[in-house]
């Protein structure tokens, strides 16, 4: 017999060991040996063990026997030693991991246990912090849904469950960030805020009645709604909110009359409405790219939604506030056009990576409807601006990038939680690795309709699962929130109910590669895709109920890309070589011969339109493209029907004095300093290229961004 030691190496079995920890124990209660006997008992019985053991086995076995020789007490005190020096393991490995984090010179992301995450500028100890309980936090999220999944549908599926993560079929999202239960992202009305902040917080903090004051508290309520969920908090109704207290400072037409001063001769440095306005956006803006001390010292994600006056009118006509005032379509125009104006300006002097700014335009199925938005949409893509767009032949559903894209069932006014329409989002994310199950489920298939076949088979069991794994933890936090421990709901921001349970992909175009199909525009590979979409999104909409309601995603896996792929190439499953991690679009990112017209497409209806948690194409080009041709681009988005997608052009800074230029220079058009830094999407949301975690930094340098030239229109 050999025994497998803690850190997975393989040792010949020693009986002594056994023999001096027993005596260890009996000595501290009985001041003397293990009898003979005992010992002899230990040794003839361990010499029949066949298979190899682990310690803990080992371990298991002599508490199980002093138990039969009736030492109970000497059974308490070997079970105690044993938990103090697991527990002594345990600090000591994480004593060693802070040493490392500090030491090891890499940047914060790859210096993470699990789950990298670039969204940290900075090694600190408030990240470090957040990094240490990792393992332990995850291996609390896993115990408490086992139990729950135990407690609902018996041993089998909550063994099951352990078995679908460690085999690497699923995995869930976001376990090891915390030990409690949380949302994954939500999607908030800010109505609650009108009647103070208390039911938040507790503090007694009163409605705001000046925009400064209502900006104060959106910030604090940012911060707080983001450290009751584990990623993005979208506001879809912000603008609406903002006018809303402009108009309690400067008056209904404060729009008009923006050019004349807030401010009485009193005050040195006197400012225009427009330019008070201004300022409040910038404070906002500053606050909330803040790093966030219960958030591992990351920012919290947020969001926030322009709509053109069709899907402005169609989401909040119905909308009052509790005065009885409404919004007013020219004043948020006003406020929109104004924000998207400043803060591509102010990318130029500062990179700040929050808010996600979601542009949602409502389209007659051939053309935008509000031309003038159109205009503004295209205007600000050739000015560099970076932000997504959303196109809906039909506002019944909301991309805030909470989620990508959430039906809204009812968009319903209350006066006491405002408009539901906007409350949205994500409670849990449990993504499959199709790579690994096509393999899996297709062994020694040629043929493509039979492989098709086996696929769909095993699919349908998996997702099966992952929804009752969904259940299990929805119902948890169900209970929790019964309990009252997340006030974000107790207060009216967000809706449990309308929270979806999401079933992500990763891994499709490996899966279709292996199968033997090219990832491009093709029936076989559309038909694969349709295939997988199709079958997900059958099963959601069956199992879905009031309480429960599911919806798929193409994942973006920042992190889960480069684990997939590796944990897959260990096993020893096939997985591309030009390629160090899984591709997170319906086109591979790193093929020249896909062209931008061709990445549009194959994000277009025929690949998406089954995808009902929808998917974001983030078109990488190498340079700005002009006006006409982003309204070219759009247009070609609403013909082949690819509703969400951006543009991605690197943006530079300079590390010496600091000059931003929106697209990539090697030396400093300023200083004439080559130390420069390209600021990228990591996957949604711009970053720092070097702060990428290392596997993700390798796979940038293989995306194809397309020169304009490769656009002819
Ligand atoms: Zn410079």
């Amino acid at each position: 017999m050999k025994v497998i030691k803690r850190d997975g190496t393989i040792v010949p079995f020693d009986f002594s060991k056994i023999e001096s920890a027993v005596n260890k124990a009996f000595n501290s209660v009985h001041n003397c040996d293990a009898p003979e006997d005992f010992i002899d008992y230990l040794k003839v019985t361990s010499s029949t063990f066949e298979e190899d053991m682990s310690v803990e086995d080992i371990q298991k076995f002599v508490i199980y026997s002093l138990g039969e020789f009736k030492y109970y007490d000497v059974q308490i005190a070997y079970t105690e030693y044993r938990y103090k020096h697991t527990e002594e393991r345990l600090i000591k490995e994480r004593i060693l991991y802070m040493k490392n984090y500090q030491l090891n010179g890499e940047n914060a992301a790859t210096s993470s246990a699990s789950d990298p995450n670039a969204n940290i500028t900075l090694k600190n100890v408030a990240n470090m912090e957040s990094e240490v309980y990792k393992p332990t936090n995850r291996r609390t999220q896993r115990i408490m849904l086992y139990d729950e999944i135990l407690k609902l549908y018996g041993k089998e599926l909550a063994d099951q469950y352990i078995k679908d993560l460690t085999s690497h079929i699923i995995y869930t999202h976001d376990e090891a960030s915390t030990p409690v239960l949380k949302n994954y992202c939500e999607a908030v009305t800010l109505y609650p805020l009108l009647f103070g902040s208390d039911s938040l917080d507790g503090t007694k903090t009163e409605s705001p009645e000046h925009l400064h004051s209502f900006c104060g508290q959106l910030v604090n309520a940012t911060f707080l709604l983001a450290s009751q969920c584990k990623g993005a908090v979208a506001f879809g109704e912000f603008f609406n909110f903002f006018d809303h207290f402009a108009v309690m400072d400067y008056g209904e037409d404060y729009d008009l009359i923006e050019n004349e001063f807030a401010d009485t001769e009193v005050v040195k440095k006197r400012k225009t409405i427009g330019e008070k306005i201004i300022q409040q956006f910038q404070y906002i803006v500053c606050n909330w790219n803040q790093p966030a001390g219960n958030r591992g010292a990351q920012s919290p994600f947020t969001n926030i939604s322009y709509y053109d006056e069709n899907y402005w009118h169609a989401m909040f006509d119905e909308f009052v506030f509790p005065d009885g005032s409404k919004p007013l379509w020219r004043r948020i125009d006003y406020l929109q056009r104004k924000f998207i104006h400043w803060f591509n300006d102010y990318r130029s002097r500062t990179l700040l990576t929050f808010p996600v700014e979601t542009m949602a335009l409502l389209t007659d199925g051939k053309d935008v409807i509000d031309k003038a938005y159109k205009d503004l949409t295209t205007e600000m893509y050739a000015k560099g601006h970076s932000f997504f767009t959303y196109l809906s032949d039909n506002p019944d559903s909301l991309a805030s990038c909470c989620r990508l894209r959430n039906q809204i069932n009812e968009n319903v006014f209350s006066f006491t939680n405002g408009l539901t329409g906007v409350q949205t989002g994500s409670c849990n994310v449990i993504t499959i690795n199709l790579n690994r199950l096509t393999q899996n489920a297709v062994k020694e298939n040629h043929d493509l309709g039979a492989a098709f076949n086996d696929v769909k088979e095993v699919l349908t069991e998996v997702v099966e699962r992952i929804h009752k794994y969904h259940i299990a933890y929805k119902t948890m936090l169900y209970e929790w929130e019964a309990n009252g421990m997340f006030t974000a709901s107790k207060a009216g921001y967000i809706s449990m109910q309308k929270l979806y349970s999401t079933v992500g992909l990763n891994g499709i175009n490996e899966a279709a590669e292996f199968l033997g199909m090219k990832c491009s525009y093709n029936e076989d590979y559309k038909n694969f895709c349709q295939l997988i979409t199709g079958t997900i999104s059958e099963l959601n909409h069956k199992n879905s109920t009031k309480k429960f309601q599911f919806n798929s995603e193409f994942v973006p896996a920042e992190s889960l890309s480069s684990k997939n792929y590796n944990w897959d190439l260990q096993d020893g499953y096939w997985v591309p070589s030009d390629r160090n991690l899984y591709n997170s679009y319906f086109y591979l990112a790193s093929d020249p011969n896909t062209s931008i017209l061709d990445r549009f497409k194959l994000h277009g209806r025929e690949f998406t339109g089954k995808l009902d948690g929808g998917v974001g194409l983030h078109c990488n080009l190498d340079e700005h493209l002009s006006q006409k041709q982003y309204e070219y681009l759009i247009n070609y988005a609403i013909e082949v029907g690819c509703s969400y997608f951006t543009f991605n052009i690197p943006n530079c800074q300079c590390d010496d004095c600091g000059h931003i230029e929106k697209h990539h220079f090697g030396v400093c058009p300023k200083c004439g300093s080559e130390n420069t830094t390209d600021w990228t999407r990591i996957i949604g949301y711009l970053r720092p290229v070097p702060k990428f975690d290392k596997e993700r930094y390798k796979e940038a340098l293989t995306r194809v961004y397309h020169p304009a030239s490769n656009l002819k229109c």
